[in-house]
């Protein structure tokens, strides 16, 4: 039996069709779920009892659940448990521009970037697409609200679980249903390339965001594993492919360790990295964690940084530091879950 929240609008249309049932029958539930948030087939009224037979006995409503919410001023980061005991972690944050989600795409994770927490837990398996779907809809439900900006960014790495995230922005995204604006999701990838390459031609309207977290490629094979397989030239010439592609910005995150990456030197052979690359530079102050040595770079090197990236023309914003005092900053996930 396959869970609800797994299905697109069109896999419902194809669904009734195969049941010799009416196609709109898809738009009336997606109205349910999404629109109305009912999801009790016994008060679909005008679904046939006939039809919700059907579905009762194709699908399943299950739920994944919140067990635990931890609140920081503007941030509020809820833990998960999935139905096979599991644990995932999701981040909700309000901007002065809308409420933002940051999702979770697998448990665990398997890239071993050195400065991620998440990333200590190897990853256990992908997140279906109604893990993701419900992370959203639970917490909305949970504080009465609307999100308005999708980032999936959380536990996991989106490109390594290619399907189901690419299902989830179908569902979100629909207008039949939950509706949120297709350029209000961003997809952050390690660096996966052919993940990137599959992306710029499937959803060229979704915002793509690369954690490149060093100038070079010594440093990065240093701090992100996966720079091994795919290495930082190759990366670069995919993500000027993408640009070129979708005619969109593209963000690169840069997590800012003292000693590691941040020296001047290092601000000025990224910005002769991405010179030529309509992009945004995204620099996060570190969170230090317990069980992980890197330390934060002090915030008047962050700010040389910032400066050098400026002067050469690039642009670049420091992050609005987050949730810190619930470990729900960046690459803090999961840091202290239980
Ligand atoms: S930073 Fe992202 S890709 Fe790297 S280990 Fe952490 S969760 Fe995985």
């Amino acid at each position: 039996m396959k869970n609800i929240f797994n299905e697109t609008y069109e896999s419902f249309e194809d669904y009734f069709k195969s049941i010799n049932d009416k196609k709109y029958r898809a738009t009336q539930l997606y109205d349910f779920l999404y629109k109305k948030r009912i999801y009790n087939l016994d008060l679909m009224n005008n679904i046939s009892k006939s039809t919700k037979e059907k579905i009762k006995n194709d699908y399943d409503f299950s739920f994944i659940k919140i067990i635990k919410k931890q609140e920081d001023k503007d941030v509020k980061k809820y833990l998960f448990e999935l139905l096979d005991g599991n644990r995932i972690e999701s981040v909700l944050m309000y901007h002065n521009y809308g409420i933002s989600l940051c999702v979770s795409s697998q448990v665990g994770c398997n890239m071993g970037c050195a400065f991620c927490e998440s990333g200590r837990l190897k990853k256990a398996r992908n997140l279906e697409t109604y893990e993701m779907v419900e992370q959203l809809i639970l917490i909305e439900e949970d504080l009465n609200i609307r999100i308005t900006h999708i980032v999936i960014m959380g536990i996991g790495e989106p490109f390594d679980n290619y399907d189901n995230v690419m299902n989830f922005i179908k569902i979100i995204t629909s207008r039949k249903g939950i509706d949120k604006g297709i350029r209000h999701i961003t997809v952050s990838t390690c660096g996966i390339i052919p993940g990137i390459e599959k992306f710029m031609h499937d959803f060229n309207q979704v915002n793509l965001a690369i954690s490149l977290h060093a100038p070079n490629n010594v440093i990065r094979s240093k701090i992100m594993p996966i720079n091994k397989v795919y290495k930082l030239p190759d990366l670069i010439k995919a993500t000027k492919k993408y640009v070129e592609n979708t005619n969109r910005r593209i963000t690169f995150e840069y997590i800012m360790l003292e000693g590691i990456n941040d020296s001047n030197e290092c601000a000025k052979e990224l910005a002769s990295l991405l010179k030529d690359i309509n992009c945004y530079v995204n620099l996060i102050p570190y969170n230090e964690t317990e069980n992980i040595e890197f330390k934060r770079t002090k915030k008047v090197q962050i700010l040389a940084f910032y400066d050098i990236l400026k002067k050469n023309g690039i642009n670049v914003t420091i992050r609005r530091e987050f949730g810190s005092n619930v470990d729900a900053a960046c690459g803090q996930l999961r840091a202290k879950t239980h």
